[in-house]
């Protein structure tokens, strides 16, 4: 695909502040309390259009990842820039980037209760990812794991997460 309208580049320290309005219009205040706004220089692959972050995602090294292998950090696009196939495209090159070390990459994808789908479910289709745990964080009281400010909060949230996963 051709994209002639955005260019793409890492993330550097004075992107700061878009970045966190952009991941508060996609999922609310969590993400910045999960430390998604900390060290960003070069965390991120971004797509910009009209010098604007309209879409981030990013895969971070073995070192920072929550799992036993790579793992695919925030992601998000907006509204309007959505089902362009930004993400595909960034992950594929964040993808390419990796050592070919055969460590897997692991995906975290963000849904809410009432939609079982993930919101990132055409990417991992695309990118031929699989499902490992189904609900592996649902953020519910009688858990004790809470939502900390998404979008959807209300008193009880159940907000959740699926984990996929992609062999190397
Ligand atoms: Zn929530």
């Amino acid at each position: 695909m051709i994209y002639n309208e955005y260019t793409f580049r890492k993330s550097t320290k004075n992107d700061s502040d878009q970045i966190k309005s952009l991941l508060r219009l996609c999922f609310g205040k969590f993400p910045e309390k999960n430390g998604a706004t900390d060290d960003i220089e070069d965390k991120y692959m971004l797509a910009i259009y009209n010098n604007e972050i309209v879409a981030m995602t990013g895969i971070l090294p073995l070192n920072k990842s929550t799992y036993d292998g790579y793992e695919i950090t925030w992601t998000c696009t907006k509204h309007e820039h959505r089902h362009k196939g930004l993400i595909i495209n960034m992950l594929k090159e964040c993808e390419k980037n990796l050592p070919s070390d055969g460590n897997a990459i692991y995906c975290c994808c963000w849904h809410i209760k009432d939609n079982e789908d993930i919101n990132m479910k055409n990417v991992m289709m695309s990118l031929e990812y699989k499902l490992k745990i189904q609900n592996h964080i649902i953020r519910q009281p009688s858990n004790n794991v809470y939502c900390h400010d998404c979008i959807y909060f209300t008193t009880v949230c159940h907000c959740t997460d699926d984990l996929y996963y992609k062999k190397r």
